[in-house]
């Protein structure tokens, strides 16, 4: 596999992760491989993002669809700075102590939300347990910034797990996102190396009190597959998710980021994201979208217009029962 000569260069953001054996992931197939970003919408949407000051996680996380995003003029905004207080295996965010929170960061979103005419932006955040609240109002004042700013466009919101404060989690439930998106990343059996400052329970907790508190609010959660997990602990992931009543899944191809993450296990093959797709449609999703270059953002836009068609479809069903 190729890695991207940037996330490289900051394999020194990684402390933790330096004393990891090398473990390269092999050639990349063919259905992995994404044309260079390029064309000028791409540029543009750079150009306002380093002149807003804004940190997005399409560049921090190296992610592959960057080039077909950005033309689009769709962008993963990653607020409360690029310094996060975990260290997931699979991530390429820095790890670290963060600085203090920017107070007018939720104000310059808003206003390159504005800027940019987007009908639909997701925000994610970096991890941040240095904080007594993890960043909860942080988060509702973006959210408050992106309503005064842009009142029509949809907001999506990508958030960690607030260390599992009930309280935090209801004041962001409070301020009525759109969708709320919480990733419950792999199978619990791989939470000890993976994501070993996140619980599996905790963050199916969180996906069920949104929807227990605002039935109103779309859920939503990724799982990253290759990372060496079964087809059966995927399938008990998804039932877990229903359980929880979450209304979307996203499966996508796990990327090492650099030859000291993760090492990529297996490539998943197209035929079988095909059937990961019909498994969850089995099992009751509103909406699923599983294919390899699936990532939890992409196409967040027509996706949550489809959700709010599948929603209605099914309310119309209902009632002529
Ligand atoms: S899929 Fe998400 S993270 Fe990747 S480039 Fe698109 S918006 Fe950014």
């Amino acid at each position: 596999m190729t890695y991207n000569p940037d996330l490289l260069d900051k394999a020194k953001r990684h402390p933790e992760k330096q004393k990891n054996p090398d473990r390269p992931a092999g050639r990349k197939p063919d259905w992995l491989r994404v044309k260079a970003p390029q064309g000028k919408v791409y540029q543009d949407t750079k150009a306002l993002v380093r002149k807003q000051k804004l940190t997005t996680v399409c560049e921090e996380a190296g992610c592959p669809n960057i080039g077909e995003c950005w033309e689009k003029q769709h962008a993963t905004f990653m607020i409360m700075g690029e310094v996060c207080t975990r260290a997931c295996a699979f991530c390429n965010v820095a790890t670290g102590k963060p600085e203090e929170l920017d107070k007018l960061e939720p104000l310059r979103v808003g206003v390159a939300v504005k800027q940019m005419g987007l009908n639909h932006v997701v925000i994610t955040s970096v991890d941040r347990d240095d904080l007594p609240d993890s960043g909860a109002d942080h988060f509702v004042k973006t959210i408050q910034a992106i309503r005064m700013k842009a009142p029509k466009t949809t907001i999506e919101i990508l958030p960690g797990d607030f260390r599992g404060n009930q309280d935090d989690w209801d004041t962001v439930i409070a301020a009525r996102p759109d969708v709320f998106n919480h990733n419950l990343e792999t199978v619990p059996r791989l939470y000890p190396t993976i994501r070993p400052g996140a619980r599996y329970f905790r963050s199916l907790s969180l996906l069920a009190r949104v929807k227990a508190v605002d039935p109103s609010q779309f859920t939503k959660s990724g799982l990253m597959v290759g990372l060496g997990e079964t087809i059966e602990e995927v399938g008990q992931v998804m039932d877990d998710m229903r359980a929880a009543d979450i209304d979307f899944i996203t499966i996508g191809q796990y990327l090492q980021p650099t030859p000291k993450h993760a090492p990529v296990e297996r490539w998943i093959t197209p035929e079988e994201f095909e059937k990961l797709t019909r498994m969850a449609k089995n099992k009751g999703f509103l909406m699923v979208s599983a294919t390899p270059l699936t990532r939890s953002s992409h196409h967040a836009g027509e996706d949550f217009e489809k959700l709010k068609a599948a929603r209605e479809a099914k309310l119309t069903k209902l009632a002529a029962e």
